[in-house]
């Protein structure tokens, strides 16, 4: 087997040379960071199950018109990505207040918020990730005032649409973080949803009992880790129960 050239290392993925110009393959790892890299660990199968949930949650926003990266799932851990320029931005979206929202502000994790927030920070390991505005962003030319228009439309209808799916297996979208990227194509530029969506960018609780079922399980030793992410993948009916190919499609709740 040839090797292929590995572009970038995060905390949880690897990007390789994709097989045809203008492709990556993003490959999942089970590692595990929180708090800026203070706390690592590996969550077992981790990868795994996210490659299949970011595959199924991106095939479903292409599918409902909101472009993505994302090609195909290539096998357990590895999807084919079309190869953007990434927006060095974290864009959260939030639902009900929880994290860092909770602290900034003193609201009890839970409360519902008036209306959704979306925010930006800027991707910066060394500075922590620090939370930017629009006059930040175009100032220092991470986007340009079109780009954040593009960027907001995007992250709201996601938000819309994740929101309703995720209800309709029991779960609450709490918040979550999503990544955008340039992709160049005839001579036109277009945004595009980037990265992965899973439970490690996700805050996702069960409706009925408001149970955590994503990475601040692991953020705050929780326990349960790998069922959470087990369980997320269940009830989105793609854990395949006895074997790969014994897919079910997504369980209704009442
Ligand atoms: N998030 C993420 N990567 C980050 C920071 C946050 O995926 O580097 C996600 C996180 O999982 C949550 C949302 O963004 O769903 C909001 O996170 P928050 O600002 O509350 O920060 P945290 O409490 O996770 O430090």
């Amino acid at each position: 087997m040839t090797r292929r050239r590995r572009i970038y290392e995060g905390k949880a993925k690897v990007l390789f040379e994709g097989p045809e110009p203008g492709t990556l393959v993003q490959y999942f790892k089970d590692d595990a960071t929180a708090f800026n890299n203070q706390k690592r660990g590996t969550i077992t199968g981790k990868g795994v199950l996210n490659n299949r949930i970011s595959e199924y949650l991106m095939t479903k926003l292409n599918e409902a018109g909101v472009p993505t990266h994302f090609v195909r799932r290539l096998n357990m851990r590895e999807q084919l990505v079309r190869e953007v320029e990434i927006i060095p931005l974290e864009v959260v979206i939030r639902n009900v207040a929880a994290g860092s929202l909770s602290k900034r502000f003193g609201m009890p994790e839970g409360t519902a918020l008036p209306r959704s927030i979306v925010e930006f920070y800027y991707k910066s390991d060394e500075l922590a990730d620090p939370m930017v505005s629009e006059e930040h962003i175009t100032a220092f030319g991470w986007a340009s005032p079109q780009d954040l228009d593009d960027i907001m439309a995007l992250a709201l209808r996601i938000n819309d649409f994740l929101s309703g799916l995720f209800l309709g297996v029991g779960l609450k979208l709490v918040d979550f973080k999503l990544e955008f990227g340039r992709l160049y194509e005839n001579d036109e530029m277009r945004i595009v949803l980037a990265d992965e969506i899973s439970p490690d960018s996700c805050r996702l609780w069960d409706v009925k009992t408001n149970e955590k079922l994503d990475k601040d399980r692991f953020r705050r030793d929780l326990g349960g880790v790998e069922e959470a992410y087990q369980e997320v993948a269940r009830r989105l009916g793609i854990l395949p129960e006895s074997g790969p190919r014994d897919m079910k499609g997504p369980e209704t709740m009442q």
